[in-house]
């Protein structure tokens, strides 16, 4: 005997909702989060641009610094973005190399997704997923623990 349509168990008054008509919305809700990321990207790039963060009061300080006076891996990055936005990328790596490169690879990322829309799985959220995974707070640690280490005792290998 053949069951009659709409009849899916809990679902029996349910209308009928194929993925063609979810699609739209998710991607309406996807372009929503890149507005605002893209938003706040330029707002912050255009503060960045106009305010040099060392010398300005309001631009926040890094409290493990001011603590213990240990560099975190964020410290100089509001710095270091200042100077990719004047466009001195090697003082940005200079001041810090982690956040420079990650800019870089974000960027990177960007452009591929977009020369690439067809990828289901986007370079950027691969690049978004390491950054707050166990192995990239991993790496940050150790970026950080590399920066604060003295390295004179490899003085005497020389
Ligand atoms: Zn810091």
């Amino acid at each position: 005997m053949a069951q009659p349509p709409f009849t899916m168990g809990r679902l029996d008054c349910a209308p009928a909702v194929n993925s063609a008509m979810i699609a739209p919305q998710r991607l309406m809700a996807l372009h929503r989060q890149h507005a605002t990321a893209l938003w706040v990207t330029l707002t912050a790039a255009a503060l960045l641009f106009a305010f040099e963060p060392a010398s300005t009061w309001w631009f926040p300080s890094c409290p493990l610094r001011g603590l213990t006076g240990w560099l975190c891996p964020l410290c100089g990055s509001l710095r270091a973005i200042h100077a990719i936005v004047h466009g001195s990328p090697l003082l940005a790596f200079w001041l810090n190399p982690l956040t420079t490169v990650g800019i870089a690879a974000a960027l990177f990322a960007c452009v591929y997704d977009a020369a690439h829309p067809s990828h289901t799985t986007r370079l950027i959220d691969r690049g978004f997923a390491l950054c707050f995974s166990a192995r990239g707070l991993v790496l940050a640690a150790l970026f950080g623990v590399m920066r604060n280490a003295s390295f004179d005792w490899l003085a005497g290998l020389h």
